[in-house]
C-alpha cells in the first residue's frame, strides 16, 4: 500500500532551517551594525562640529561688534549673527533640540546635573530648538547656588585661564563615542566621563571630557 506521506511536497521551512537563517542573518547584523553606528556617529560629529563652527563665528562676531560682551543667550546670535536656525541643532540629539535643559537624558540620568535653565529654549529668540549648552548665559547660576548668573560666574573662572581651552558652547550628545578616564584635584580614584564637543572661548573648536576641569588621565 502506498504510504499516504510519501511523495507529498513540502512547503514552507522545517524548524531547524527557520532557525538556522535566523543565526545567519544575526551573525551578518552583528557584523555590519557596529560599521553602521560608526558610520552614522561619524557623521553626526562632522556635522555638530560645523554647526558649532558657524556659531563660533556668530559668537566672535558679536563680542567684536559689541565691545567684546557677550551674548545673553545662542539664541541671542540669531538671525543677525547666525542666519539659520538649524545650527542650533545636533544631528545627534534624539529630541533635535526640544529639551528642557541642554543634556541629553540619558547623561542626567547618569548622575549628571540638568541644569535646566540654562536651556535657550527659556530665553528664546525665536529659534525653534536647541541642543547645545551655554556656559555664559544670563541665568543664576545653580552650582554656585544662585548668587551670580552664569555670565558672571563664567567671567571670573576666566581669569588666568587659557582661553583656547575654556568651553563655552558645548554639545553633549556625543558622550558615549569616546570615554575618559579623568582626575579631581584631591580625588582619590579616577572616574570615568564621556567627550564634548565645545567651542573655547576663543573661538576654536576644543574636545574635552564633561567636566572640563579635571585632569584627563587616559582616552579609552
Ligand atoms: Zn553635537
Amino acid at each position: 500500500m502506498r504510504n499516504l506521506f510519501q511523495g507529498r511536497r513540502r512547503f514552507g521551512f522545517t524548524l531547524v532551517e527557520l532557525l538556522t537563517v535566523i543565526v545567519i542573518i544575526a551573525v551578518i547584523a552583528s557584523l555590519t551594525l557596529p560599521a553602521i553606528i560608526g558610520a552614522r556617529r561619524k557623521a553626526n560629529w562632522t556635522q555638530c562640529q560645523s554647526n558649532l563652527h558657524q556659531l563660533s563665528l556668530a559668537w566672535m562676531d558679536y563680542r567684536y561688534q559689541n565691545r567684546d560682551d557677550t551674548p545673553d543667550w545662542l539664541s541671542s546670535l540669531y538671525p543677525e549673527y547666525c542666519s539659520s536656525a538649524l545650527v542650533y541643532v545636533c544631528p545627534g540629539d534624539r529630541l533635535e533640540g526640544r529639551i528642557d535643559g541642554s543634556k541629553p537624558q540619558d547623561l542626567v540620568d547618569n548622575g549628571s546635573e540638568a541644569f535646566n535653565s540654562t536651556d535657550d529654549n527659556w530665553g528664546n529668540n525665536g529659534i525653534p530648538a536647541c541642543s547645545y549648552f551655554y556656559e555664559m548665559c544670563n541665568t543664576n547660576c545653580e552650582y554656585v547656588g544662585g548668587v551670580r548668573t552664569w555670565k558672571e560666574q563664567k567671567i571670573i573662572e576666566l581669569q588666568g585661564k587659557d582661553r583656547t581651552r575654556f568651553p563655552v558652547i558645548r554639545c553633549f550628545h556625543h558622550w558615549k563615542d569616546r570615554r575618559y578616564e579623568v582626575r579631581w584635584p584631591g580625588a582619590v580614584t579616577n572616574r570615568m566621563e564621556g567627550m564634548t564637543i565645545n567651542v573655547a572661548y576663543d573661538g576654536n573648536i576644543l574636545f574635552s571630557c564633561e567636566n572640563w576641569k579635571a585632569t584627563i588621565v587616559r582616552v579609552h
